[in-house]
């Protein structure tokens, strides 16, 4: 059997066949029918999206010999037609701006308007990748658009509108193409495998358009290789064994291994994709789509398209254990692997290098996280171990068991406040001032915090001194005195109370 790409064969031979790009169509054909032609089409959009197949189906409607006027009917049978699709019509001329850009093929052109066509409505000039052309080529090509004799029709086709002069832009009517969506593309698959009588699983006709990424061309091409690596039956498993892909249960596996802290094992996985032929830098790409699409579901989104699986398929646990912060930075992360990869020693490694840093993720702290924290802390800080004021001398001779017999010289007010009592202390006897916040009271624990090292040396000469005279003041042996100069040891303490 004289088997056709699929490209080809399922290129559109009108608009309504048109998939994905109604706008352009509906403008289109609201012009042609209208009979308000314009001289020059400017067609852009990404690549694989319809430009070229618009651009011959717009010459056959001008040119289709089956009709008396314009139609946006072209018959799709006459010389005309089967001319155009095919590219061989006198008439309509191709050109690739890629390999004729320069001043010298435009004025070529320029001299061949002058001749009206040989049996057509139009002479018609695609213009293919016009943004190629040279500045000498669009300033010569500028005057021609202008004023064309009325028979001649250009359509120009560029996957860089901002290549184009401003000038030619001006002189356009301008189409705009869209990328098409996944679920869009599926379908045209799943109609094109019908028509070939090949069976298919769901998953893997999904992968297939997800790949594709918007262009139906680069869709079918991607088919046209499955079709010939299976036999007979496209299944998911077969695209992954043999168009060299790692599934998301793979990427799932290495990531819950990684963040588990079984970094072995996740790389024993990554080698065994290697093993079967999968690129590093394909692990790379996947593994960018794999957070991109957490970063959509952190966001809330589910729509499957967007997350190119379902969102069932993304593991819980790599979930759980990754913020939205996290994400973001492993996704920058991967995004610096991408831009660097050019000149990377091995990409390998460098992919073993962010599992790596992937399984020490935890340690990273959200800085807006960090300040709430810290905000919490202050505030704890404050209201929390306030120095324990004690209650009145009685009752606390009351309580204790211990020898009721208080020296209460130095206490004042009739209240123990010990925080004071140290401060006063340490100033009288050995001028060291500490203020309030410096001393906190944690259960029996009195915690000094020196505010530098020079400080707390001195205080830790003389910690006996201190420790005996708490002891003898409060009469309260259970007292535990320390100096500490670390202000982490007293964050600790609050969030763990
Ligand atoms: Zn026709």
């Amino acid at each position: 059997m004289n088997y056709q790409v699929t490209a080809s064969r399922k290129r559109p031979k009108n608009f309504q066949s048109m998939i994905g790009q109604e706008f352009v169509s509906a403008a289109i054909s609201h012009s042609l029918q209208h009979e308000s032609l314009a001289n020059a089409y400017l067609f852009t959009g990404p690549r694989g999206v319809g430009k070229t197949s618009s651009a011959r189906i717009l010459a056959t409607c001008l040119n289709c010999l089956s009709n008396e006027t314009l139609s946006i009917h072209p018959c799709g049978t006459c010389t005309n037609c089967t001319e155009i699709a095919t590219g061989s019509n006198v008439d309509v001329i191709e050109i690739d701006g890629a390999s004729n850009t320069s001043v010298n093929d435009i004025r070529g052109i320029k001299d061949e308007i002058l001749f009206p066509p040989s049996h057509s409505r139009f002479k018609i000039y695609i213009i293919d990748e016009v943004h190629m052309l040279s500045t000498g080529a669009f300033n010569a090509l500028l005057k021609t658009i202008e004023e064309p004799p009325k028979y001649v029709k250009f359509i120009f086709a560029t996957t860089e509108n901002h290549k184009i002069p401003a000038t030619i832009k001006s002189r356009c009517q301008q189409f705009n193409f869209k990328l098409i969506t996944i679920d869009l593309i599926k379908k045209q698959l799943e109609e094109a495998l019908q028509e070939l009588h090949v069976n298919f699983d769901d998953d893997a006709l999904f992968w297939l358009a997800k790949e594709a990424k918007g262009s139906m061309r680069d869709a079918y091409t991607l088919l046209d290789q499955a079709i010939a690596i299976s036999q007979g039956s496209i299944t998911l498993k077969e695209l992954k064994d043999k168009m060299g892909f790692a599934g998301i249960d793979e990427l799932n596996l290495i990531l819950e291994n990684t963040l588990e802290g079984n970094l072995e094992k996740a790389i024993e996985i990554l080698h065994s994709l290697f093993i079967k032929g999968i690129s590093a830098e394909q692990i790379l790409h996947d593994l960018t789509d794999y957070f991109h699409a957490l970063l959509l579901i952190k966001h809330g989104i589910q729509n499957e398209s967007l997350l190119g699986f379902p969102m069932q398929n993304f593991s819980l646990l790599v979930q759980d254990k990754l913020s939205l912060y996290h994400i973001k930075i492993l996704l920058q992360s991967l995004f610096q692997i991408y831009k660097g990869s050019k000149f990377s020693i091995n990409i390998q490694f460098e992919v073993e290098l962010f599992l790596s840093e992937l399984s020490s993720i935890h340690l990273k702290v959200d800085p807006t996280e960090l300040i709430q924290e810290l905000q919490n802390v202050k505030n704890e800080l404050i209201k929390s171990p306030e120095p324990r004021i004690m209650t009145q001398p009685e009752e606390y001779n009351k309580n204790s068991n211990i020898n009721t017999n208080i020296s209460t010289t130095e206490i004042t007010e009739n209240s123990f406040d010990l925080s004071r009592l140290i401060q006063t202390y340490l100033e009288d006897q050995y001028a060291i001032l500490v203020n309030m916040e410096q001393i906190q009271l944690i259960d029996q624990d009195i915690v000094l915090y020196a505010k530098s090292a020079q400080e707390y040396k001195q205080l830790q000469s003389i910690l006996n001194e201190i420790q005996n005279y708490i002891h003898k003041s409060t009469n309260d042996s259970l007292w535990n005195f320390r100096i500490s100069y670390d202000k982490l040891e007293l964050i600790n303490k609050i969030f763990h109370q």
